[in-house]
């Protein structure tokens, strides 16, 4: 080890040369084409009703939402509060929740703080069980909120958008279903998701095995037995592969290894795996909580992971620990610049020495510990991923930053050694940076017909993520040019608020269409360049994720496509401020004409 002042296991000079040498591993020339489509086999919703059907609707309201997520829920709720009820919310799967309706693998939970994810707590009066919600019990609270609001009764599910078109004539959305439904709306509000298209890595012969294979969004409790709260008992006698050690794989490992005969971790990058604390909910202190409180914590806690420092930690776990110093804003000084890499040096090297500490093969700790910067990839917290590693039936094959090499009939291959397995998991995760179209699933049709792949050909052109010039009355909540957090359902919260209230406002003051005027888009996107220049340079020297588009090369398109890197609450400012102008600042929007429209 070298010697240093730093408090740290190799000197700064030693660490940025193995940061730099592991990212020059995982450099590929195919960026994000190394990513596959789950065939439609794969893909198919194991949790679906079957045999469900309905007679097509042909029906008018004021809002369409596509997607059954916390995005299109809390919009619904919101718009409901304000007596806008005539709502459709088209939705994929059968049921409401998103991402907690899709992913059920065992395991399965929010690493973020129940009490500030699970959104409208005090409304519903809902004391989560633990401080780190099951994703079980996240799925119920969903329906939970769907009773609550009345949601059911709007709902399509199992119903995919097949088209959207605007009608310049009419001035509302067409939108038509894979249920031959033909609906029209004054609004459509895009929440399709963020985490929602499952992606596989394109590994060579991956169509060529003969055993079981599936995505972790897709989990099939019939090979595997058990229930997401319920033992798998099917794999005693089963070799199992699980591809990947992102968020997802960390917590669906242990489960795996507690019942598999053998299982076979494959690793490209090692995760960072930080403490969890796992802790029942302190009842008499949950129900002594003063009115306001959730707002109040989450505020508090997301202005302690974007480096903000609140005066009290009221979260206080491994994310607000860990993200406690935001090391990738944008300094002016040398000095600066060498305090904030050293910061980040021993937040990381905190988390490589608690590999140490808990796996006991020198050789497996060693290659499970990971060299990128904290904002480079997404950090996770678990207790018994590490311990794992240390059971007799669990083997680390690390691919030293290439990835799989083959998948054959029988199993995977790595190093030319073939690792023969029953059944391989795909912890892949999920298309974050595609083009937006390929991930809603449908490409929108606005002023003129033109396509939304054809707009956006060369980036995105919206003002906050939400309103798009050529489609009008179009509302998205999606992280292209929107906001970004740690507590996602906070960013959703406010994104829906935000959308609910543009329709409210038009509603109220007999706006027919409304509209992003291009300069106004143009000013969105001097302010997105401008908040990402911190973490432009920090992202240099990462590992590819999909936090960095896996690393591709930056081209003007991509320099559009870009998420707002500034902290979150500085977002939810520029939409608040926003909304307080009377003068909608940089929209185009046509007043119906109350002479012609009796009922004004
Ligand atoms: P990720 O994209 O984070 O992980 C995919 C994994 O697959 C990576 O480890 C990746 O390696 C690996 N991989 C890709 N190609 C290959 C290959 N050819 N050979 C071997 N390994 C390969 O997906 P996750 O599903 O884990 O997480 C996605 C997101 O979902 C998270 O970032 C988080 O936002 C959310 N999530 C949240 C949770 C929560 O508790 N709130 C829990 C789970 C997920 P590499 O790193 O090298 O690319």
């Amino acid at each position: 080890m070298a010697s240093n002042d730093t408090g740290l296991g190799l000197s700064i000079e030693e660490l940025r040369s193995r940061y730099e040498e592991e990212q020059h591993k995982r450099l590929r020339t195919d960026g994000m084409a190394q990513w596959g489509e789950l065939s439609e086999e794969l893909d198919r919703d194991p949790f679906a009703e079957p045999g469900f059907t309905r007679a097509p609707l042909s029906d008018e309201v004021t809002a369409i939402i596509v997607g059954g997520g916390f995005a299109g829920m809390l919009t619904a709720i919101d718009l409901q509060r304000h007596g806008i009820t005539d709502i459709r919310i088209i939705e994929k799967a059968s049921d409401f929740g998103g991402t907690w309706y899709w992913n059920r693998y065992p395991g399965c939970m929010c690493d973020v703080e129940s009490y500030v994810y699970l959104p409208l707590l005090e409304e519903i009066g809902f004391m989560p069980s633990e401080r780190y919600a099951s994703a079980s019990e996240i799925f119920e609270y969903s329906k939970l909120l769907a009773r609550t609001f009345n949601l059911y009764p709007k709902a399509l599910f199992q119903t995919d958008v097949t088209g959207a078109t605007w009608d310049e004539a009419a001035s509302r959305w067409i939108v038509t279903t894979s249920r031959d439904d033909t609906l029209s709306a004054q609004f459509l509000v895009l929440a399709g998701g963020i985490l929602h298209k499952a992606k596989l890595p394109g590994i060579p012969g991956i169509e060529d095995f003969e055993g079981k294979a599936f995505h972790t969004s897709r989990w099939d409790y019939g090979f595997t037995g058990g229930g997401p709260t319920e033992p798998m008992d099917r794999l005693a006698d089963k070799r199992v592969a699980v591809i990947g050690t992102g968020a997802t794989a960390v917590q669906v490992v242990p489960q795996i290894a507690a019942v598999a005969k053998e299982l076979f971790v494959f690793q490209r990058t090692p995760g960072a795996v930080g403490v969890r604390n796992q802790q029942d909910t302190d009842v008499e202190w949950f129900t002594n909580l003063e009115s306001g409180w959730q707002r109040e914590r989450i505020i508090n806690f997301t202005l302690a992971v974007t480096g903000a420092q609140p005066e009290v930690d009221m979260v206080s776990d491994g994310w607000t620990e860990l993200m406690w110093v935001d090391t990738q804003s944008a300094v002016s000084t040398k000095e600066e610049a060498a305090e904030l890499e050293r910061i980040d040096f021993e937040a990381m090297e905190s988390i490589r020495n608690r590999i140490d500490e808990i796996v006991e093969n020198p050789e497996t700790a060693a290659k499970l510990k990971p060299y990128w910067g904290k904002h480079c990839k997404r950090v996770c917290f678990h207790d018994d991923y590490l311990p794992s590693f240390n059971l007799p039936n669990v083997h680390l094959v690390d691919t030293d930053g290439r990835g799989v090499d083959q998948i054959t009939a029988k199993g995977v291959v790595v190093d030319g050694v073939e690792y023969p397995v029953d059944l391989i998991i795909y912890a892949s995760g999920f298309e974050v940076t595609t083009d937006l179209h390929q991930r809603l699933g449908f490409d929108p049709r606005g002023v003129d017909g033109v396509a939304l792949s054809e707009r956006w050909e060369q980036g995105a052109h919206t003002l906050h993520g939400v309103l798009a010039s050529g489609f009008p009355n179009m509302l998205l909540i999606s992280l292209v040019q929107g906001g970004f957090g740690t507590n996602f359902s906070h960013l959703l919260s406010e994104s829906a608020k935000h959308v609910a209230a543009i329709m409210e406002a038009c509603i109220d003051q007999d706006i027919d269409v409304i509209e992003a005027e291009e300069s106004a888009e143009e000013e969105w996107l001097s302010v997105l360049h401008r908040v990402g220049v911190g973490g432009a340079r920090y992202f240099q020297a990462c590992t590819p994720s999909f936090y960095n588009s896996e690393q591709q090369r930056i081209d003007s398109r991509a320099a559009r496509n870009l998420t707002y890197s500034g902290s979150l609450l500085d977002y939810i400012g520029h939409l608040e401020r926003w909304r307080a102008d009377p003068d909608f600042h940089g929209v185009r929007i046509e007043r119906r004409d109350r002479s012609v429209d009796p009922d004004h």
